[in-house]
């Protein structure tokens, strides 16, 4: 229940912030009303439905409705300065630069003179600011300004306009701190789609790239809304710019949908919510990039669908995050996260006005710092689960690495069994064939053993067989191998003894096992054992060292048992074996 409420909420926070986001992300703020534009000062317009020639005087200005019909042609808008205004002849215009073909500002004075400053598409000249804006800094004169007339060429929309006049030194600090915030949240979003991408490549996971692409999206947006990519392209100044954000901000949503809906397990969300939120989104990409190519025509009303589609786009999402939390998702908990926060803050701009607030960059820096947070969060999220696997694959790595060695040893003695010998030996007889050293197979078989069973039983057995491993289990080291190969046989790899040595060796084995004091679980009984040795001067196959090492111990069984043979393998070619028995008993 607890649960279920609070995903309730989360759909709350979704849907609220959802308003914000679809109003935002592409940069249409609140519609402005025509008489006061947003410049703190009541605002006048006029219109010319062809471009005004440039000597023509000014029109008549009317101070209510709307502007209409000024798409093809140009825009007028004038601002009186009230006498009373301290800073008149220190201010500076700031318009937050829209889709138009050319922008000239006009500051009218006191004596009746003119000072004009002007923009175009492909050329701010050095009005151009951090964080989507133009700054016009009015001549400081000795007359005081009295008014403040824009002229916009083919403005592709007057509701998108907001201009704010401000003190110079205001906006000088303004501009400062949009383009420390701006840089600060482009480079969080940078390290994001860096990580993020390699975390694509590292673990190869489908979200990962899609959180990369969606960084990276974002950083571009950032950039080229902010306009820091002036510094490097000053002709993509205005319209074109606008257009790529438009587009940008399409694919953004589009690319956080895809990441949200390919995170989420297919199992936790059912497919017909999977794929209305696909659908919807494909819905905002093939509707945005015309949009963004729009230059005139009904921009305001495909704005708007657009809006509509966006926020179903992002309900979808809140909804397919809420279902799968309810059906256990742990990612969806990590996208909660990530979302909630970002999604109240920009929640609450919609009941407070943030055109002038965070320097002038209003509600698209926090859409810019809600893209970095939700980077962050999302990269700390993947990496957290993403360690949590690794040490689930190293705990069952380890897990498999004793199953392996388990499978490898007896039991019973703790000494390596046929498997794991056979697995050894290989590696002794390429060492020792690539020192050109001799190498030789000791097969013990312990003398009578089914009477020791049939005596003392089957436990006593047991208890000489470990006694006997732990006669030998000493001799292991790099260059000799001790096993139980089976029932009551041990076998000892041993390289670099020549033929006197190994028969000294093999002797020593015999005598210390059958020196050892079994004590009551045989009556003190001496258990004696049989050696039979094939060595081997050149390179020997383990299969061919067996024979002949069974065929040593065939003959010293046969010899009275309690004995060492050898048998020489000298031919050059494996198993092409020169025999030479050599028998040395007690
Ligand atoms: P020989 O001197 O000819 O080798 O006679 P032997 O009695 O040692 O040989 P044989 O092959 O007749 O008997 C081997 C016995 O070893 C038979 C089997 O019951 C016993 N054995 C095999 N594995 C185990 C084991 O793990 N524990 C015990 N206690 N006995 C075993
Ligand atoms: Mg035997
Ligand atoms: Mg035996």
């Amino acid at each position: 229940m607890v649960c279920e409420s609070s995903v309730l909420r989360l759909f709350l926070k979704v849907l609220i912030a959802s308003c914000m986001i679809a109003c935002m992300g592409l940069g249409w703020s609140a519609p402005a009303s025509a008489d006061v534009l947003r410049i703190g000062r009541p605002l006048c317009h006029a219109v010319s439905p062809t471009v005004a020639e440039d000597d023509g005087g000014l029109p008549t200005f009317a101070c209510s409705g709307e502007p209409e019909g000024y798409q093809r042609g140009t825009l007028w808008l004038h601002a009186m300065l009230p006498p009373e205004a301290d800073e008149r002849d220190d201010l500076s215009l700031i318009v937050h630069s829209s889709r138009f073909d050319r922008l000239i500002v006009m500051f009218s004075y006191a004596d009746g003179a003119v000072e004009r400053q002007e923009v175009r598409s492909g050329d701010f000249g050095s009005h151009w600011r951090a964080g989507g804006q133009l700054a016009f800094r009015a001549p400081h004169r000795d007359r005081p300004l009295v008014g403040v007339t824009m002229r916009f060429d083919k403005v592709a929309s007057a509701r998108l306009l907001r201009m704010r006049l401000v003190g110079r030194g205001e906006e000088g600090t303004q501009t400062t701190g949009l383009a420390t915030s701006i840089g600060a949240a482009l480079v969080l979003l940078l390290a994001g789609a860096i990580y993020n991408a390699s975390l694509a490549f590292a673990v190869r996971k489908q979200f990962s790239a899609w959180q990369a692409a969606w960084a990276a999206c974002m950083f571009v947006w950032g950039a080229c809304w902010s306009q820091l990519h002036l510094f490097f392209f000053p002709a993509m100044a205005g319209a074109i710019s606008a257009q790529i954000c438009t587009g940008l901000s399409c694919l953004a949503i589009s690319l956080a949908t895809l990441s949200a809906v390919t995170a989420l397990e297919e199992r936790c969300v059912s497919r017909w919510l999977r794929r209305t939120a696909l659908w919807l989104t494909s819905s905002v990409f093939a509707l945005g990039i015309p949009l963004s190519l729009m230059r005139s025509g009904p921009i305001d009303m495909l704005g708007s669908i657009l809006g509509i589609l966006i926020l179903a786009n992002l309900v979808a999402v809140a909804f397919c995050i809420g279902q799968a939390w309810r059906r256990g998702s742990s990612e969806a908990r990590s996208f909660t996260g990530a979302w909630a926060v970002p999604m109240i803050v920009l929640a609450s701009t919609n009941f407070i006005d943030t055109d002038a607030m965070f320097w002038g960059g209003g509600s698209q820096i926090l859409v810019l710092f809600a893209a970095a947070w939700q980077t962050l969060w999302l990269s700390v999220a993947a990496s957290r689960s993403h360690a949590r696997l690794r040490v689930e694959r190293d705990m069952a790595r380890q897990a498999e690495a004793q199953a392996q060695e388990l499978a490898r040893r007896d039991s019973l003695t703790g000494l390596p069994n046929r498997r794991g010998f056979i697995e050894r030996v290989g590696t002794v007889l390429d060492t020792s064939h690539g020192r050109g050293e001799a190498v030789a197979l000791l097969l013990i078989d312990v003398d009578w053993f089914k009477t020791i069973n049939d005596f003392y039983g089957h436990e006593a057995g047991d208890v000489v067989l470990a006694a006997i491993a732990r006669c030998i289990a000493p001799y292991e080291s790099p260059s000799c191998t001790v096993a139980r190969l089976g029932g009551e046989e041990f076998a000892v790899t041993v390289a670099g003894l020549e033929d006197f040595e190994l028969m000294r060796f093999a002797d020593t084995l015999r005598q210390k096992i059958s020196g050892f004091e079994h004590g009551n679980a045989i009556d003190n009984r001496k258990v004696t054992v049989s050696i039979g040795i094939a060595k081997s001067s050149t390179r020997a196959d383990f299969r061919t060292l067996y024979r002949l090492a069974d065929e040593a111990l065939y003959e010293a069984k046969r010899g009275g048992r309690n004995q060492v043979a050898i048998r020489l393998l000298d031919a050059a070619e494996p198993g092409d074996d020169d025999l030479d028995p050599v028998a040395l008993g007690n």
